[in-house]
């Protein structure tokens, strides 16, 4: 059957279309109307001017991901749409928009957990079965995770305090970087050497899967500090130290608790041992050959997307809506945008969230 996906929980309005075939899918179109230009002055996300945005433009994504897909609104079979975690504004004007769509067609309306959309791109793009380990590292969360099937999740860890995302994003705005952080700084980093400055590892040395990027991030503030008090400014070169520095830290610290994850995980002797990676940050090229090696020297398998189904898209939500529709599950008008919304709980509807 064909599904249509929206997602507008951050600052990337997005649709897609699938043919989804049980847990296999082939993208039709995977259509992302970014809005870094309008936030960009601002030096992050404002919600209020991401929401109009979304609102703005949300039926022309939608119109172009159903013109590439080659099919219309009367050749799909359910519409699937992110309900939260997010930024209620945008979440808002991707779930109104879905239940317009959805009351003028009679098609099924399925509320979709943005992170569950995360968590399950690996089986969108690769073979992969349940269960698998997943680090899901993004803008805003940071989780690893047990995926044992499209709606169970058993959380091993993850940070106290910001998500490697967010530490990116700020430790680019602290060096006068543009948004989003992560890809300035990763390709900042190619021009200095990253073991010049010492960073430290919050909470590497203790027990545990849990993670803490703050102090990271204000130890680059230091760091820049006193090269701006001894260098008269911000040298170039310093700058790409301290990107390589800093992106050599966060990749310490997730690959070191990824393993501490995998001993718990493989303990459970699963058939077909997998290591995942998903979210915005698993675009991240040193971070991804970190996880590779450390799956390769276990000799298990490992899976990372494509860096654009890593970032927020629509074809996630339209895989994982899917998956629930298949399940027999399905969302009322009544369904209800969610500003939070931890992977562990069950979907809106069946809580009679709203209420
Ligand atoms: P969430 O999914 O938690 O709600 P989000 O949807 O805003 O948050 P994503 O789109 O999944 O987040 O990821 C965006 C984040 O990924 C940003 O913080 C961005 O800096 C980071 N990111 C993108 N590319 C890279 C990269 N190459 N290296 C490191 N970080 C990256
Ligand atoms: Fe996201």
């Amino acid at each position: 059957f064909h599904i249509l996906g929206i997602e507008s929980s951050c600052d990337d309005t997005a649709a897609a279309v699938l043919r989804v075939d049980r847990s296999k899918a082939q993208i039709l179109s995977n259509v992302v109307y970014g809005q870094s230009e309008l936030h960009a002055r601002f030096g992050g996300v404002v919600p209020e001017i991401a929401a109009r945005a979304h609102a703005e433009k949300i039926d022309l994504c939608i119109e172009d991901a159903l013109s590439q897909s080659g099919l219309a609104l009367e050749d799909l079979d359910g519409i699937a749409v992110t309900a939260g975690p997010g930024l209620i504004g945008g979440v808002l004007a991707g779930v109104m928009c879905a239940k317009g769509l959805s009351a003028a067609t009679g098609l099924p309306l399925i509320g979709v957990n943005h992170l569950a959309g995360h968590a399950l791109t690996p089986r969108l793009t690769d073979d992969v079965t349940y269960p698998y380990l997943l680090l899901l590292v993004s803008g805003g969360h940071c989780q690893i995770l047990i995926v044992r099937g499209d709606e169970d999740f058993t959380r091993l860890g993850g940070t106290i305090d910001d998500s490697p995302g967010e530490a990116f994003d700020k430790t680019a705005k602290l060096l006068g970087m543009s948004q989003p952080g992560g890809p300035a700084v990763e390709a900042e980093a190619r021009n200095g050497d990253q073991r010049a400055i010492a960073l430290p590892r919050p909470l590497l040395d203790r027990p545990g899967c849990d993670m803490s990027f703050s102090g990271l991030k204000t130890a680059v503030l230091r760091q820049r500090d006193a090269a701006v008090a001894r260098d008269g400014g911000l040298k170039r070169s310093v700058r790409a130290d301290l990107c390589g520095a800093f992106q050599l830290a966060v990749r310490d610290i997730l690959v070191e608790k990824t393993r501490r994850a995998l001993d718990i995980y493989l303990a459970e002797r699963p058939k077909t041992p997998t290591l995942a990676v998903a979210g915005g940050v698993a675009a991240n090229g040193m971070l991804r050959a970190g996880l590779e090696k450390l799956a390769r020297q276990q000799g298990m398998a490992f899976v990372a997307p494509p860096l654009a189904l890593c970032t927020d898209n629509a074809a996630m939500i339209a895989y994982a809506g899917a998956q629930r529709l298949i399940a027999g599950a399905q969302d009322g008008l009544d369904l209800a945008a969610r500003p939070r919304w931890p992977l562990d709980q069950k979907a809106p509807a069946m809580l009679g969230a709203g209420k």
